[in-house]
């Protein structure tokens, strides 16, 4: 079903052969897209260390930029699929011209795993990727493209004709870098780092900041070394430099309702309020209101975003407490990209509630805006249990686990 997510399919093989024939005919195949895996968060090399004990593993740079899953048919289509299994293939008429310089003799089809990046050819470094997102979403003309990108390929999840899901990391690597090869300001294998020694782990992390990655992704090479499609698996944990400075992962929030600006801000919302997404109840429960982190202009987008998706009334499904009603309600269209300074217990928001506490939720202190994700749809936000153990894992939490002390939000 994961690596052949295509109903019609399924179903046509069902009727026709029965269930047994389900994994020989529903094959993985180029030009459907693939949920793509993910990693663990961890808070730093020791962790990683510790994790990793007794296991090959590598390190790869963690590009900020786009996912670009790009598939090769028999007969030569090119796609290009987004994090979300959007079809991305016409935002992208640089990288489906560069395919003829990637691919080596033997590649008859191929399904290759990648970030795409905005890059700067005269000064050979990766730009941020708030520059990446001012490239046209659909329709691209090539001839008017500004901002170039590089793409940095990471994994090879199908090679002529076969699945590779199946196999080693460290296989899956060796022929990705046997088939395809590096060609200046347009392809790139990811860089790693094959060690488990602690110093150089450290000074491979600073290096990948420094070249203005996220941090490091850290990969299994041999043993529980498969891909696993859709899955957030632990062969791969992320190691990023938010956590280093103690602020913690991001959050990924669905806006669900808007406040309305006072003073400066009258005209547009100066507030929102946002929600995780719990998948076992199919609901969206409040996390936080937030009001800072944006420009002006940001409120102006934003404000006339949701002006557009507002309903009259909150939707069966949203958890929220009468104290913080909005003064508009939006349907759940956006995500956006959340810091907080730290997660806390809270009597009135509902992320989470029953997990940590049969009552009480969870909510975010001082929350800040960082930016929309729009690679990502509202019921792949961050769900409550992720909320709940990034909750669990704060250290003063563990600590007070011992003590027995329960912590408080502070009201927004
Ligand atoms: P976020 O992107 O906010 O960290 P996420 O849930 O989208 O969260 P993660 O599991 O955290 O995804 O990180 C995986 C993402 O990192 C991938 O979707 C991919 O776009 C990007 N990435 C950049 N470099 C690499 C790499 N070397 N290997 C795998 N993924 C990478």
């Amino acid at each position: 079903m994961n690596q052949c997510p295509n109903f019609a399919r399924i179903i046509e093989v069902l009727l026709n052969y029965g269930v047994d024939a389900l994994s020989e005919k529903c094959q993985m195949l180029p030009g459907t897209p693939l949920k793509p895996m993910l990693a663990h968060p961890t808070k730093g090399v020791q962790e990683v260390l510790q994790r990793f004990d007794g296991i090959k593993f590598t390190c790869e740079f963690k590009y900020d930029g786009e996912r670009a899953q790009i598939h090769i048919g028999e007969d030569g289509t090119v796609s290009i699929f987004s994090r979300n299994q959007e079809n991305n293939t016409s935002k992208y008429p640089d990288i489906i011209g560069r395919i003829k310089n990637v691919k080596g003799e033997a590649v008859q089809s191929c399904i290759l795993d990648c970030e795409a990046v905005a890059w700067d050819c005269e000064k050979q470094q990766i730009l941020p990727f708030q520059i990446l997102s001012t490239r046209k979403r659909k329709d691209a003309n090539e001839s008017e493209i500004k901002v170039k990108i590089i793409v940095f390929m990471f994994d090879l999840l199908y090679f002529n004709g076969k699945p590779l899901v199946t196999q080693p990391f460290v296989e899956r690597r060796s022929l990705l870098r046997e088939h395809f090869r590096e060609i200046d300001d347009e392809w790139k294998f990811a860089i790693s780092l094959d060690t488990s020694d602690i110093d150089e782990l450290q000074n491979f992390l600073d290096v990948s900041v420094k070249e203005n990655c996220e941090g490091l992704m850290v990969k299994t090479l041999e043993k529980d070394a498969t891909y696993e499609i859709a899955k957030r698996s632990r062969n791969w944990l992320k190691l990023k430099k938010d956590y280093l400075s103690g602020v913690g992962d991001s959050l990924d929030l669905v806006v669900i309702g808007g406040y309305k600006g006072k003073g400066k801000r009258t005209g547009t919302y100066g507030g929102f309020l946002l929600a995780c997404y719990d998948n076992e109840n199919e609901e969206y429960q409040s996390i936080c209101k937030i009001g800072t982190g944006f420009s002006d202009e940001d409120l102006q987008k934003h404000s006339e975003y949701f002006k557009q998706n507002t309903i009259p009334n909150p939707k069966s499904y949203y958890k929220y407490d009468s104290s913080h009603v909005p003064d508009d309600w939006f349907e759940p269209v956006q995500v956006w990209e959340v810091l907080c300074a730290d997660l806390s217990l809270s009597p009135v928001h509902k992320a989470g509630v029953g997990i940590i506490d049969p009552v009480k939720g969870i909510s975010l202190r001082f929350p800040r805006f960082i930016r929309i994700r729009d690679d990502k749809s509202v019921e792949d936000a961050t769900s409550s249990q992720q909320v709940a153990d990034m909750y669990s894992n704060q250290d003063q939490i563990k600590n007070q686990d011992k003590s027995g002390r329960d912590v408080e939000e502070d009201f927004y």
